[in-house]
């Protein structure tokens, strides 16, 4: 009816509606440039046992064009996400994790160190993941072992038969997984009987108030036992106080990371001179 089409118009030309889809092309664009000119860095947060010894760091990706501040992935995934552009980013960023893991493996202060990758749904169920995942791997010679891929129960929604076969082929490489940021989600408990895990990671969403919150403590308590009934690996995020860490240990979780062991920080403020192959206490400058 003209009623109807009218009120199409009137929302085409909408003011708020096209500063909006303006905004939203100005920023796919950005991040199409900023793809191109590798204007990206990666942030490592170190991860620590209970004896306070660094076993590793996650890579944490920011946008960081020449001369202006850093912007946070909560700023940029999301749209990397529904482009696409995530999965070109997601290889980009393997491939310099990759490149940083080789250069800590030939001392011998840091041969031992893993480092965890993020790889988005939409990355994972790229037809050529397992191809250019060991592609990646076998370039940079790293030993595939030290290297932990970070998953989300959101990519298994809806695909979870390819998601094992994927993950089965590349565990046969040695590579490892985790389940990121366990718990929030609602199916969780049925994939961890299906994927072929390492390690579970806490959300930091429940390790921020387990001394505080009687029902967030049975939650990570739970958890735990879980990860230590199916034999795997379980690491708290978001650990930021001693008695946050001093309860994550009382009940079996003896490997964490959060602000409490180290923020994420670029490279050159990562200053490892003062490990050594027993104790890699890690100094942030
Ligand atoms: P995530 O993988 O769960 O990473 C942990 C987030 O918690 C990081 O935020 C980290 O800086 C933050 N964090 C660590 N310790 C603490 C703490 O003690 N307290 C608090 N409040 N926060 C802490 P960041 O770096 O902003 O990353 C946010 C999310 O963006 C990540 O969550 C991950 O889902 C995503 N992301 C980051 N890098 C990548 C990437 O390379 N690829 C993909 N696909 N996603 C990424
Ligand atoms: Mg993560
Ligand atoms: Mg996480
Ligand atoms: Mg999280």
């Amino acid at each position: 009816s003209a009623k109807a089409a009218g009120r199409n118009v009137q929302m085409i030309f909408d003011p708020v509606m096209q500063a909006r889809v303006a905004l939203r092309n100005a920023q796919e664009e950005d991040l199409r440039l900023a793809l191109e000119r590798q204007h990206f860095v990666l942030h490592y947060q170190p991860q620590v046992d209970d004896t306070g010894t660094l076993t590793g760091f996650e890579a944490l990706l920011r946008m960081q064009h020449p001369g202006k501040n850093v912007v946070m992935p909560d700023a940029f995934i999301g749209l990397a996400e529904e482009t696409g552009l995530i999965v070109e980013l997601g290889y980009w960023t393997l491939r310099t994790a990759c490149e940083q893991l080789y250069q800590w493996s030939k001392l011998p202060a840091t041969a031992l160190l893993t480092v965890s990758v993020n790889v988005s749904a939409r990355q994972f169920s790229d037809e050529a993941l397992v191809e250019r995942v060991l592609a990646i791997v076998q370039q940079s010679t790293i030993d595939p072992a030290r290297l932990i891929l970070e998953l989300t129960e959101s990519m298994m929604l809806d695909q979870v038969d390819s998601t094992v076969v994927k993950m089965r082929a590349l565990r046969r490489s040695g590579i490892r997984f985790s389940l990121d940021d366990f718990g929030i989600g609602f199916s969780s408990l049925s994939y961890l009987k299906r994927l072929p895990l390492h390690e579970i990671k806490i959300d930091r969403e429940f390790v921020n108030n387990i001394t505080h919150d009687a029902n967030d403590a049975v939650i990570v308590c739970a958890i735990i036992a879980l990860a230590q009934g199916f034999g795997l690996s379980v690491i708290a995020e978001g650990v930021e106080t001693v008695e946050q860490q001093v309860f994550l240990e009382s009940r079996g979780c003896h490997r964490f990371q959060g602000y409490l062991f180290g923020r994420p920080v670029p490279l050159p403020l990562i200053d490892l001179s003062t490990l050594t192959p027993e104790k890699s206490a890690v100094t942030l400058m």
